[in-house]
């Protein structure tokens, strides 16, 4: 008979049958409407890319299904005396384990409630009506990427000298990383903004974001119309944590005015040599 066994000491002696009784009395005043189940709440969390660009989940939940061995009374069949059924304690109703699909749209976000019609309980009685599923979406928190409404925010360190110099550096996005140019003479809170590399509009078509991020800003029409942008914050620092190596624009060009004044100065020397020697003539 379940969990309401020894629920307490009753020191009047009324034990189970009064709680069966009981929870026939609740379940009939809490169910407004005979022959249709109950709506059922479950909160669903996602990552934060499968709110901005859309995914399917399976999903486990637990559902009140009609009792076939009472046939939805919630007392044994063939009283009187009137005994509550023993396979759902008198509920009506017994519990069942269900698995579903669910589609996740893109450019859900965290809070928003998803409806699947008659996916809820079943009717207590049998055949009728299965109450809706609502499906509350959670979305997890992102170690690098925070959202508002359609757009993406990131904040990426990089190192002083290619701040001054300019380079290049990886960015966090929605599928992994893109590599972005960082202009000469970026300061920390400067913004570039990534079209289209934001959640999908909900409702639009789910395109996938761009595959390079080509000149910044930019903005392509179609994409634009699919999916908000993402804008990143460079925050110049000493040391960087954003995979700059030694391709960096501004090591390069450090490196070729090195060779470019080593090369002046071989010539300049090799001029003052034949000079000396023409002179000395
Ligand atoms: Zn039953």
């Amino acid at each position: 008979m379940g969990a309401k066994d020894g629920r307490k000491g009753d020191p009047e002696g009324f034990g189970p049958i009064e709680d069966q009784f009981q929870a026939i009395f609740d379940d009939f005043f809490r169910r407004p409407v005979a022959g249709s189940g109950r709506d059922r709440r479950i909160p669903m969390l996602v990552s934060l890319e499968e709110a901005a660009s859309g995914a399917s989940k399976v999903i486990k939940a637990t559902f009140e299904a009609h009792c076939t061995d009472c046939k939805g009374s919630g007392v044994l069949l063939g009283g009187p005396p009137v005994f509550a059924c023993s396979v759902c304690g008198g509920k009506r109703h017994v519990l069942q384990e269900r698995t579903l699909t669910v589609k996740v749209p893109a450019g859900i976000d965290d809070g928003q409630v998803l409806r699947l019609a008659g996916q809820g309980d079943e009717a207590p009685l049998g055949g009728g009506q299965r109450g809706d599923l609502m499906i509350e979406v959670i979305v997890a928190p992102h170690p690098r990427l925070r959202r508002a409404g359609v757009d993406l925010f990131v904040e990426v360190r990089i190192d002083a000298e290619t701040a001054r110099r300019g380079g290049r550096v990886n960015v966090p996005v929605l599928d992994g990383e893109r590599r972005i140019v960082v202009p000469a003479g970026t300061v920390s809170g400067a913004e570039m903004r990534l079209a289209g590399f934001g959640a999908v509009r909900l409702g639009a078509e789910a395109v996938p974001i761009p595959a390079e991020v080509t000149a910044a800003p930019y903005r392509s029409r179609s994409v634009g119309d699919h999916r908000g942008d993402q804008i990143v914050t460079f925050v110049v620092g000493e040391s960087s944590t954003d995979g700059q190596d030694d391709t960096s624009e501004g090591r390069r060009a450090a490196r070729n005015q090195g060779l470019w004044r080593t090369g002046v100065l071989a010539v300049a020397l090799v001029a003052a040599v034949i000079g000396a020697f023409v002179l000395g003539r």
